[in-house]
């Protein structure tokens, strides 16, 4: 494991590498505060792909804001923000314009348990991190775990490749969960927006697991298995 960085109050944002291929994928778990079943799907994920050789290596980041997350288990509330109240997912320099509306439309104009884009893009040095990470390292495609709601975005506007559709609706197949309708007004911000609008490659994001956040850690050994089943359909070819 090495830091690709470190978080508001200066802990490592931690990375690990598996496989040779220069062929690469990255996915990156533990966005949000009470997502942390994410954290341990990116996880195990990790440690059962070290085991087989593949054409795609992965770039796993498997949790990206560990003061958020340590704020949501510790106060046990619902905070899904940074240590600073700025939402990661709502901090990369995609549709800014938009963020912005949205927050007008919600209400939000300063630092919030959710939802709070930060005073510009890339404010956060979470957000700057896998920023940096992504323009250091030619990743062939992204993927951010989320909960929940058992669905795959897939798709930022005029950028997104066609392909992304197609490899969306493969790991639908595999995990029984949807590829979600394409959102025109409620996007922007996010990390796959960012990745695709920037690089036009494939961007995920995928909500995993169903109920209310924070979903309880009993409904990980049932869920795992199909965001397994996904994630190797991700990582399956280069
Ligand atoms: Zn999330």
């Amino acid at each position: 494991m090495y830091s690709i960085g470190k978080s508001v109050l200066g802990r490592d944002i931690l990375a690990v590498d598996i496989g040779e291929s220069r062929c690469r994928g990255l996915v990156v778990g533990g966005v949000h505060g009470t997502e942390y079943l994410t954290i341990l799907a990116a996880l195990k994920f990790a440690g059962e792909y070290a085991d087989e050789p593949r054409s795609l290596s992965l770039t796993i980041v498997p949790c990206l804001n560990p003061d958020g997350t340590e704020i949501a288990l510790t106060r046990k509330i619902y905070w899904q923000a940074n240590q600073n109240g700025v939402d990661i997912n709502h901090n990369f320099d995609a549709d800014w314009e938009n963020v912005k509306r949205r927050e007008r439309e919600l209400g939000i104009s300063s630092p919030s348990p959710s939802r709070y884009g930060g005073e510009r893009p890339e404010s956060e040095p979470e957000t700057r991190a896998l920023v940096r990470l992504c323009r250091n390292v030619r990743f062939e495609r992204v993927l951010a775990l989320h909960s929940q709601g058992r669905e795959i975005y897939w798709d930022f506007g005029k950028s997104t490749p066609f392909c992304c559709l197609a490899l969306a609706e493969k790991m639908a197949e595999v995990s029984g969960y949807k590829v979600a309708e394409p959102e025109p007004i409620a996007t922007g911000g996010g990390f796959k927006d960012w990745f695709i609008e920037r690089f036009h490659r494939c961007g995920f994001t995928v909500e995993m697991g169903l109920g209310k956040n924070p979903l309880p850690l009993s409904d990980f050994e049932a869920e795992y298995p199909r965001v397994k089943n996904l994630l190797n359909i991700f990582a399956g070819l280069c």
